[in-house]
């Protein structure tokens, strides 16, 4: 399978330098990524995330697992709300972004359980969470339908799996979004991390994921029922929702 070629931005590159280019754009960015966030969406990200929280069902004593949960936005909020009884679980492939997401929690007096893993291949039973969520992870992801299976088998029948991610722009908007992405965002790149690449990378890789409608489709493929999604941000990006029954 490793010779398979893959999508790397608008590059085509084998699976296995494509896992090693991703590792290398979070170690680049990582540091710096959650100010970048903030920069590059004008603190917008915030509002996709609590919206994504607000759409989870989250009570006290859930459990969640975090996929692709970087610096742990979203763990952080899950774990607010899960409390004592519940169990948030942060995870990711990329250490340097793990690392930081604990530091993080740490700080603000959270100790979750933190797990470095790949979405394709989770180390957790099956049927375990009530909720499972991916943000702004799956696109990075080699094998899409692998890695939403193994959500999928994780989950609890009645548990749900959020996917917010980037999507396909309101169409008379998509000029505009195209000079913001690739003629402004690498700069900010530059200016805040020393590095264009990974920004550039960021805004092709948006413009080669499935749209909403795809998407949609992919999570049906691996089992989930009653999909729906809800744009924001006129479909700069969309929060997917899908059960396992
Ligand atoms: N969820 C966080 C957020 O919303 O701020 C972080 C998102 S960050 C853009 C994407 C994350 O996906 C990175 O931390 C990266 O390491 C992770 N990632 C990429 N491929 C992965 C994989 N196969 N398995 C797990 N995590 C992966």
């Amino acid at each position: 399978m490793d010779n398979e070629k893959t999508h790397f931005g608008y590059q085509s590159i084998s699976e296995s330098e494509k896992a090693r280019r991703v590792a290398d754009v979070f170690d680049s960015v990582a540091q710096r990524y959650d100010l970048m966030n903030d920069l590059m969406s004008g603190g917008m990200h915030r509002l996709w995330k609590a919206f994504t929280i607000q759409r989870s069902g989250i009570r006290e004593g859930s459990r969640v697992l975090d996929v692709a949960g970087g610096t742990g936005d979203l763990s952080l909020a899950f774990a607010k709300r899960a409390g004592k009884s519940g169990q948030v679980w942060l995870t990711d492939i990329n250490n340097a972004m793990l690392a930081r997401g604990r530091d993080r929690l740490l700080d603000k007096g959270y100790m979750l359980p933190v797990a470095q893993c790949d979405a394709e291949k989770l180390p957790f039973p099956d049927d375990w969470f009530d909720i499972v969520t991916v943000a702004f992870g799956l696109r990075n992801m080699t094998h899409k339908e692998l890695a939403l299976g193994e959500m999928y088998r994780v989950l609890r029948p009645g548990g749900r799996l959020l996917v917010l991610e980037f999507s396909k722009i309101w169409k008379p908007l998509a000029p505009a979004y195209d000079f913001y992405s690739f003629k402004v965002i690498p700069r900010i790149g530059k200016l805040v991390t020393n590095d264009s690449e990974s920004y550039q990378y960021l805004s092709e890789s948006i413009r080669v994921h499935p749209d909403q409608q795809e998407l949609k489709a992919l999570m049906e493929g691996v089992g989930l029922e009653g999909v729906e999604y809800f744009n924001m941000a006129l479909g700069v990006v969309a929060l997917h929702r899908g059960f396992k029954f």
